[in-house]
């Protein structure tokens, strides 16, 4: 009797085991289904590790990719070439991250009938991205290496963020044997990956760092006659000032004027500062997280000081990062975190809809007003107000140095003050020379694009 109560017992303890890692596999099952059939490699999704499902679209529904079954581009060659970063290739050489971290919610998958792939069910990813912008960025950079950003500081809206070179994804050339260095880096998303001296452009947060740590930094001059020894060495200027206040400086772009204000500013506040401007830090955001950028003054000497509040010496940035910074400056010391998803939809049902958030520099807004000012003089009075649409764009070239005997990069960031229009950017090209000439223009085509489809226009 003994003996068969005991069996009884432990064959009941068994079924409840049974019964209850059953139970927690269903449940599991129903929270994490759709992640595990979206893993990246998942048979049912991938072509490479670029997932197969949905319609992808621009801002205004220009379709970018049809992935419902093979992939299937853009007809246009010059959007393909501007957005095959952003959407990834057909055998996972180029990434695409942005669709990668919303596969399951575009893949539709139901935890009681599976994955489902018909028709009527098809769902649409809609990007911030416009397709207008991408052309015209992809066109305005003509076949230099380099990449061009804008997005919308008061939303997050990525409208623009090309990246060159770039190869057409409908007709591979043999990468693998180019011999003319014409496909270095194609692999890279630039915008998101990538690091650059920024030279001059760089003084706009040297320019925000004395204005609040400097007493009475606006009351100063500086004078320029060419060049200036700090510290034994000498720091060389692109022209001969003379007499110069800080807003006027910056418009010269001085060198000798900088190098003086960034040891006023002093090692401690410029990494401050530094922190402030997020330089350093990576942006995590649609399954993308951006290369940090360098700014290292602790064993610098005094002139590699005076150097790194001109944008040279170690200094590296992000452009992704660098246009966020320069919304900071736009929007009262504080922009939106970027985003490229907009919106999933099925049908009439949306499944996904982006949310702004907003990231804090800790400048406060009676500084920003003072550098808009100066960078609005900038386009006014050094690049001309031609270039850029007919609205208050303001703005920094750079012209940076990076040795091994090559032409400095073209660097052009800044935005637009505009309440219609709240967009900043940055434009880089590779060994593009000076950045007023080279990168400047583009940087205007390129608003041009993004407030004609503000605007709704064609
Ligand atoms: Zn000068």
């Amino acid at each position: 009797m003994n003996r068969v109560s005991k069996r009884a017992w432990v064959v009941l303890v068994v079924a409840g085991l049974i019964l209850a890692a059953l139970l927690g596999f269903v449940a599991t099952y129903f929270v994490r289904a759709a992640d595990w059939v979206s893993f990246p490699g998942s048979p049912h999704l991938y072509s490479g590790v670029n997932p197969n499902t949905g319609v992808v679209t621009d801002r205004t529904g220009v379709q970018l990719l049809d992935a419902t079954d093979e992939r299937t581009y853009s007809d246009d060659l010059t959007l393909r070439l501007a957005t095959i970063h952003l959407l990834g290739d057909r055998y996972g050489y180029i990434e695409a991250p942005v669709l990668g971290h919303y596969s399951d919610k575009l893949v539709g998958f139901n935890v009681i009938t599976g994955l489902y792939h018909t028709e009527n069910d098809t769902r649409t990813a809609a990007l911030s991205l416009s397709a207008r912008a991408q052309s015209a960025a992809y066109s305005a950079l003509a076949g230099r290496k380099g990449t061009v950003g804008v997005y919308n500081y008061k939303t997050g809206e990525i409208l623009c963020a090309v990246t060159s070179p770039s190869y057409d994804p409908d007709n591979v050339p043999d990468i693998a044997n180019d011999t003319t260095g014409a496909y270095d880096g194609v692999y890279v998303n630039r915008f998101f990956s990538a690091t650059y001296t920024p030279g001059s452009i760089f003084k706009v947060l040297t320019t925000a760092a004395a204005l609040e740590q400097v007493a009475g930094i606006a009351d100063q001059t500086f004078y320029c006659e060419g060049s200036t020894i700090v510290d034994g060495e000498l720091i060389t200027c692109t022209g001969v000032h003379g007499t110069q206040t800080l807003g006027q400086a910056l418009s010269n772009s001085c060198n000798v004027a900088f190098a003086e204000i960034t040891q006023q500013v002093g090692r401690e506040n410029m990494e401050a500062y530094v922190e402030k401007a997020g330089i350093r830090s990576r942006l995590s955001f649609d399954g993308v997280t951006t290369a940090a950028g360098n700014f290292d003054v602790s064993d610098a000497s005094v002139p590699s000081l005076a150097w790194s509040g001109i944008g040279q010496y170690t200094d590296l940035v992000n452009p992704c990062q660098y246009m966020v910074f320069m919304g900071m400056i736009a929007n009262g010391g504080e922009a939106a975190l970027p985003h490229l998803m907009q919106q999933i939809t099925e049908g009439s049902s949306v499944k996904y809809e982006a949310k702004t958030e907003m990231l804090k520099s800790g400048l406060v807004p009676s500084t920003t007003e003072l550098v808009a000012r100066m960078m609005r003089d900038n386009v006014v009075n050094s690049y001309g107000t031609g270039l850029f649409p007919d609205v208050e764009v303001c703005a920094k070239s750079g012209t940076a140095e990076t040795g091994e005997g090559k032409a400095p990069n073209a660097m052009f960031a800044g935005f637009v003050k505009d309440e219609r229009y709240p967009l900043a950017f940055i434009v880089v090209v590779e060994e593009g020379g000076y950045g007023s000439q080279t990168a400047a223009p583009i940087a205007g085509q390129v608003l041009s694009a993004c407030i004609a489809d503000l605007d709704g226009g064609n």
